[in-house]
């Protein structure tokens, strides 16, 4: 007797293995998109902050003091200044702060996209 195929069993369960892995994806880029926004973690070192500082306007991210520090010392640089305040103020440095700060407006732009709030509606995150 020949074994009886079930085919529409088989395409629920492919259905439903591409939806839980779907669903895994979107909360991984949600979980991306939304670590380093917490307001008492400093979001480019990740360290508590325990003394709130007066960051520029343009920034919507909390930054700790050493970091701010930091970050002035970029915008300096990014404006021309010659010399470095550290050792550490290579053109890698220079890129590190240019690629994250980039990284970070483009994360924002996109967490207020339709397509990442269909992402979070849809998913119930
Ligand atoms: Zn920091």
């Amino acid at each position: 007797m020949a074994e009886v195929i079930d085919l529409d069993g088989k395409k629920r369960q492919h259905e439903k293995d591409r939806r839980e892995k779907a669903k895994k994806r979107a909360v991984a880029v949600a979980g991306a998109l939304t670590c380093g926004l917490c307001p008492h973690r400093c979001a480019h070192c990740g360290l508590p902050i325990k003394d709130q500082v007066n960051l520029p306007a343009e920034l919507n991210f909390p930054l700790c003091g050493i970091c701010l520090e930091e970050y002035q010392a970029y915008k300096r640089k990014e404006n021309g200044e010659k010399g470095r305040e550290a050792f550490w103020h290579t053109e890698q440095w220079f890129a590190t702060w240019r690629t994250w700060l980039e990284y970070m407006r483009t994360s924002d732009e996109f967490r207020r996209s339709p397509a990442f709030l269909k992402l979070i509606h849809d998913n119930k995150i």
